[in-house]
């Protein structure tokens, strides 16, 4: 058998849960002998490799790339894994949602907010587009698993990556305190 292909992403999230897969601590080096890191935003590869065996989505749908992105994980992952509740139920980035559309935040940031100059950043096919609705993952691609938390505490996705490299099905159960 050989390393498994593990991927992780971030959408429309703030990086806490990566924070929080780095306390993982010294099961990274465990993990370093079982598992090859083969797209992540801590290694410099561009476009999403195929055959990816388990992919960990931080946050929310919130734009055009994302929604793209997340299609292409989709065919190119056996695992999808929503990390985080950004990622599971939309959480703070759903935030913007009873505003309805995206315009209204824009215009209430960059134009009625914005000092000098004020103007919304427009750059297309560099800029994605902010969509009206912020969801969560499962809402655009199916989603084999889910690691709930804001962030999910590193013993809660140790338990989960335990499993994986188990080929145990992944399972959680009650509130996660037996991890302290
Ligand atoms: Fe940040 Fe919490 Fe969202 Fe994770 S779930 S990206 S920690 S806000």
């Amino acid at each position: 058998m050989g390393l498994l292909k593990l991927a992780s992403i971030w959408f429309g999230g703030c990086s806490g849960c990566h924070m929080s897969f780095l306390d993982l601590d010294e099961f990274l080096i465990t993990l370093a002998e079982k598992a090859e890191v083969v797209f992540s935003p801590v290694v410099d590869r561009k476009d999403y490799p195929q055959g990816v065996d388990v992919c960990l989505i931080e946050g929310a749908i919130c734009n055009e790339e994302n929604l793209h992105l997340a299609k292409i994980i989709r065919e190119r992952t056996k695992v999808v894994v929503s990390f985080g509740d950004c990622a599971v139920t939309g959480n703070v980035p759903a935030m913007r949602n009873p505003l309805r559309t995206a315009s209204v935040v824009l215009d209430r940031s960059y134009l009625e907010n914005g000092d000098l100059n004020a103007v919304i950043p427009s750059e297309p096919g560099i800029l994605p587009q902010l969509i009206d609705q912020v969801t969560p993952v499962h809402a655009v691609i199916p989603v084999d698993f889910y690691i709930p938390g804001c962030p999910p505490p590193a013993p809660r996705i140790r338990e989960v990556l335990e499993q994986i490299l188990a080929h145990e099905p992944a399972h959680l159960s009650g509130r996660g305190i037996k991890f302290g």
